[in-house]
């Protein structure tokens, strides 16, 4: 067998979001399993950044950059929920930041009215319980289905999907809006640059990616963790044909559960993040 290339890891989740480990204890993993180039990009947030980076500072074999993972709306007709990865922004940006802590607000303002929601339907739960259960995260409804689950309302938090908190369900309410071409222009403006997370869990994903480079956005994963080798192989050729860069990363979480795939696990090689990082100088500079 031949040396493994060595390859980054640009998806990474901690508890500034739903990830279960601290940004620390994170870091400390990446650095035990010999990942070298990582991104943490949080849901929404770069909250945990600060830390990640102080808990970096002592590991020198492990390169942090900054990340984000931004939810966004299709810009295809009923195209749903897209995931928006940005990278290598000056994330002390104002505009950004300013964003990001409006969506968040927007966010528990709509987790308001779902307890409100539930409080109707003679399902009450406290408020209180359902942002320390966020405990400091983008408040959404896994959270709230949480609270449903400890009030014995519901035996699993996908039980309070079903009827309840999927879309079109008693307690459903909206999640703020961000176009796609908002949430890559915040990434841009800070001076980043903007890539699709998992392409294939987007609706009509085919007719999404021609479009993309249009947007701004300039690669996709296709090192992901959860696709299999054909599905990689997929949108690798895909990526060639279209011009953009094959991303990727393990997206971890520590939720435990069997088989998950651990940081490092999968990622593009160091040419793309070299080449990540040229595209978001250029455009810095012009
Ligand atoms: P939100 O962003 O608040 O609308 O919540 C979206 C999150 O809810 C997703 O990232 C999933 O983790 C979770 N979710 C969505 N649908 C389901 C479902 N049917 N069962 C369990 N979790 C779900
Ligand atoms: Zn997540
Ligand atoms: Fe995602
Ligand atoms: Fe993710």
């Amino acid at each position: 067998m031949s040396a493994r290339e060595e390859r980054a890891d640009l998806h990474l989740h901690t508890t500034a979001s739903d990830g279960r480990l601290s940004p620390a204890e994170l870091v400390r993993l990446l650095a035990e399993r010999g990942v070298s180039v990582a991104a943490v990009t949080d849901h929404d947030s770069t909250e945990g950044l600060d830390e990640a980076e102080r808990e970096a500072a002592r590991h020198p074999g492990l390169r942090l950059i900054t990340g984000i993972e931004i939810s966004a709306d299709s810009p295809l007709d009923e195209g749903g929920d897209l995931h928006l990865l940005g990278y290598f922004f000056d994330r002390a940006d104002a505009a950004l930041q300013e964003r990001l802590r409006a969506f968040r607000e927007e966010r528990e303002q709509r987790g308001e009215r779902m307890v409100e929601r539930l409080a109707h339907i003679g399902k009450p739960v406290e408020w209180e319980r359902v942002l320390a259960i966020a405990d400091g995260a983008s408040v959404g409804r896994p959270h709230v289905a949480q609270a449903m689950v400890e009030r014995g309302y519901i035996a699993s938090v996908r039980g309070a999907f079903d009827g309840y908190l999927n879309d079109g369900g008693t307690a459903f309410v909206a999640r703020p809006h961000i176009s796609l071409e908002d949430a890559v222009q915040m990434i841009k403006h800070a001076g980043g640059a903007a890539v699709l997370a998992h392409p294939v869990y987007a609706k009509d994903y085919e007719r999404l990616l021609p479009r993309l480079a249009e947007i701004g956005v300039v690669g996709f994963e296709a090192h992901y963790a959860n696709f299999d080798a054909e599905t990689r192989q997929r949108l690798l050729s895909l990526a060639d044909r279209l011009g953009l860069l094959p991303c990727g990363g393990s997206d971890y979480h520590a939720f435990g559960a069997p088989g998950e795939q651990l940081p490092g696990s999968a990622g593009p090689p160091l040419s793309v993040v070299a080449e990540l990082e040229r595209l978001a100088s250029a455009g810095r500079r012009g």
